[in-house]
C-alpha cells in the first residue's frame, strides 16, 4: 500500500505542478487584459414563471481569449479576486450592464405592441472583494447618476460569504445601497451557512436559491418541501424567490406549483448576447 502510495503521488506532481505554472499564466494574462476590449458580458433572463417574460437578466461576463478560447469565470473571478484586477472589472461589467438595461427599457418604451410588457431590471454579480472595496458605493452611485436608469431597475447580487462577515461596515454599506434605491439579492443561496436570519437582518429585496437545490427538486417530497418552506417563509418576510438553474419542465412545474414567482436557467434561455437578449425583452417565445 505504501509504495501505491508514492507511485501515485509521483504522478500527481506534475500535473499539481502544470497547473499552477498555468493558473499563473492566465493571471498573468489576465491582469494585462485591457478591460474594455478583452472582456465582454452576456446577459441571462431572469423569467416571471407564471407568464415566461422576461422580468429581468443577469449580467454575466465572459473572457473571450486568444489562444484558450472564452474563458469562463469559473477560471478566472477567482485569480481576479486575488490580484484585486476584480475591482476595476466589476466596476465595468456594472457600467456596461447599466448601458444595456436603458437599451432595453428604451425598446421596450417604444415596442408600442408590449403594453402589457414591463421594463427589465438588471442583476449584476458583486464578488465579496469589490463589495468590500471603499470606493464601491460610490461607483454605485456615479454609474446610476450618470445613465439616469431607474436605481429600482439595478439589482447588486452577493453571496452568503459576505454576509458571514459580521462586522458594520457590511451592514452600513448595504443600506447605502439600497438607501439608493438599488435592491440587493443573495445569491447562491443554500450552499453557504445558509441562515433564513439574513434575510430578517440584512436589507434584502431577492433571493436566488441555489441550481443544486432545483436540481433535486423532483427526487423527493422532502427536497420539494424544503424548497417550497423556502419560498413561502421569503413571501411572508417580503422577499422574492429566484429559483437557480431550471433546465425542464418538469422542475418549472413544480416551482410554479409552490407559487415561486421567478427563475432562470437553460430551459428559458442561456446566457446571450446583448442583441439577443434584446430580442428576448421583446418576444420570450420565439426561438
Ligand atoms: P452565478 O452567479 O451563480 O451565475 C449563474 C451561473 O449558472 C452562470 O454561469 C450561468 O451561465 C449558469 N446557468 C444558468 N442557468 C443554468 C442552467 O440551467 N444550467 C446550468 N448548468 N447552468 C446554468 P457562468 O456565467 O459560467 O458564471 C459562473 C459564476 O461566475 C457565476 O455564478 C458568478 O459567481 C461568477 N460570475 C459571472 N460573472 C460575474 C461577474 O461579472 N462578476 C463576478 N464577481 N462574478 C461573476
Ligand atoms: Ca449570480
Ligand atoms: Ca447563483
Ligand atoms: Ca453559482
Amino acid at each position: 500500500a505504501k509504495t501505491a502510495g508514492k507511485r501515485q503521488w509521483r504522478r500527481y506532481r506534475p500535473a499539481l505542478q502544470e497547473g499552477m505554472a498555468e493558473r499563473h499564466e492566465l493571471q498573468e494574462s489576465l491582469d494585462q487584459a485591457p478591460i474594455e476590449t478583452s472582456f465582454t458580458v452576456l446577459y441571462q433572463p431572469i423569467v416571471d414563471l407564471a407568464s415566461g417574460a422576461a422580468a429581468g437578466f443577469e449580467a454575466l461576463v465572459r473572457w473571450p481569449h486568444a489562444t484558450r478560447g472564452v474563458v469562463l469565470p469559473e477560471e478566472f473571478i477567482s485569480l481576479a479576486e486575488e490580484s484585486g484586477r476584480i475591482i476595476p472589472l466589476g466596476a465595468w461589467v456594472l457600467s456596461e450592464a447599466v448601458t444595456e438595461t436603458i437599451r432595453m427599457q428604451t425598446l421596450v418604451q417604444a415596442d408600442t405592441w408590449a403594453t402589457d410588457r414591463h421594463s427589465p431590471y438588471m442583476s449584476v454579480n458583486v464578488s465579496p472583494r469589490q463589495f468590500r472595496d471603499e470606493g464601491f458605493v460610490d461607483r454605485v452611485r456615479q454609474v446610476l447618476d450618470a445613465s439616469q436608469l431607474p436605481p429600482s431597475s439595478l439589482v447588486l447580487e452577493l453571496t452568503e460569504s459576505v454576509l458571514m462577515r459580521h462586522d458594520d461596515r457590511v451592514l452600513a454599506d448595504m443600506r447605502a445601497i439600497t438607501d439608493l434605491g438599488v435592491r440587493i439579492a443573495i445569491d447562491d443561496f443554500g450552499t453557504g451557512y445558509s441562515s433564513l436570519s439574513y434575510l430578517r437582518d440584512f436589507p434584502i429585496s431577492l433571493l436566488k436559491i441555489d441550481k443544486s437545490f432545483i436540481d433535486e427538486l423532483g427526487r423527493s417530497p422532502q427536497q420539494y418541501a424544503l424548497v417550497e418552506g423556502i419560498v413561502h417563509l421569503a413571501d411572508t418576510l417580503g422577499v422574492k424567490v429566484i429559483a437557480e438553474g431550471i433546465e425542464n419542465q418538469n422542475q418549472l412545474e413544480l416551482l410554479l406549483s409552490m407559487g415561486c414567482p421567478l427563475g432562470q436557467g437553460f430551459l428559458f434561455a442561456r446566457p446571450l448576447a446583448a442583441d439577443r437578449a434584446e430580442s428576448f425583452v421583446l418576444a420570450p417565445n420565439a426561438d
